[in-house]
């Protein structure tokens, strides 16, 4: 296959592209730069079956020659990045991912979009089921990005209705591992970070709220999976292994040897940050035969390892 990954210098869109190289097949990668790095695939310099092209996907995108699938992870991500990038990231979500889908359409490729648990915002369903509509505050600071992934959640559904676009949708729940930036903000680069430089972890809120994290290679594979199975409603993919942050702390200082502690910052949660999250993951296990195969504490030791790298 040929195929055009948006994001391709991010944290997911980087392994994405390592994983279809791997596989035989010849990747475009797009990315702006704007919260991704060229680092993450400096590895790929020279590599003849990529190639990379700086690029803002919320303008017109041309690809010369033929595509077989499009996939689209251009966005900032993380709390800290969409709430400095607000306008950037309704802007990828709506016109990057039509944008995206219009090149699939005009080469007949296939279309994944990278939607999120985000989508179900502070959920009043537990676990979040694909059928769950969410619960959203379209004006909260979170709501720049729910809204941007819904609106492309839309899009993608009314391309695959009324063009016959062949799309997939993978809605990622919290994913870790290496190449996250360290200063992204969130809250596994955040404590790593904290841990190796010996400092106290800073928990927002009381540390109840929870989130299950799933470790990178666990969620391409799922990707990969999806992208080649002809499934066009949307699949959770994540790690079902729910924990409180609170206890997420714990384990980063046990992992890491921090006797620095945890400090409780009251006033650090964003309004809407989610009580809970734990993907159901039914239907990817059915569809995909998909499940996530890396324990919390062998995903973690390989990111600190990575961490501990970057700031040596
Ligand atoms: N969080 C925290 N300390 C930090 C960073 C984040 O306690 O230094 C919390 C945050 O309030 C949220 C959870 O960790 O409840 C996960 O945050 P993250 O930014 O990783 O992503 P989210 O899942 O909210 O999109």
């Amino acid at each position: 296959m040929r195929i055009l990954i948006t994001g391709a210098a991010g944290f997911l869109g980087s392994h994405l592209c390592d994983r279809f190289l791997a596989e035989g097949h010849e990747v475009i990668g797009m990315d702006n730069l704007l919260t991704g790095n060229t680092d993450n695939i400096a590895h790929l310099a020279g590599n003849e079956h990529f190639r990379f092209i700086k690029y803002d996907v919320t303008h017109y995108i041309y690809i010369e020659g033929p595509l077989d699938a499009v996939l689209h992870f251009a966005s900032p991500a993380s709390p800290i990045d969409y709430l400095m990038y607000p306008i950037q990231t309704l802007k990828v979500g709506a016109l990057g991912t039509h944008n995206a889908l219009g090149v699939a359409k005009s080469k007949g490729a296939r279309f994944l979009l990278a939607s999120t648990s985000e989508i179900y915002g502070d959920p009043l369903v537990h676990p979040q089921t694909e059928d769950y509509a969410g619960n959203v505050d379209t004006i909260g600071p979170r709501g720049v990005y729910d809204e941007a992934k819904r609106f492309a959640e839309a899009i993608t559904m009314a391309y695959h209705r009324t063009h016959g676009v062949d799309t997939r949708i993978v809605r990622i729940f919290n994913t870790y591992g290496p190449r996250m930036r360290l200063d992204d903000g969130r809250v596994v680069p955040n404590f790593i970070g904290q841990a190796l430089r010996g400092e106290p972890l800073t928990v927002y809120g009381d540390g109840s709220q929870t989130r299950s994290f799933c470790y990178v290679s666990d969620l391409i594979e799922g990707i990969y999976r999806l992208l080649l199975s002809d499934y066009n409603d949307p699949v959770n993919i994540g790690n079902p292994s729910e924990m409180s942050i609170l206890e997420f702390a714990q384990v980063v200082n046990e992992l890491t040897g921090n006797k620095a502690g945890i400090i409780f910052e009251q006033d650090k949660r964003i309004k809407g940050d989610p009580q809970t999250r734990q993907p159901d993951i039914t239907r990817a296990r059915e569809l995909l035969g998909w499940e996530p195969q890396v324990d919390l504490r062998s995903g973690l030791q390989h990111t600190i390892a990575y961490f501990r790298e970057r700031l040596s």
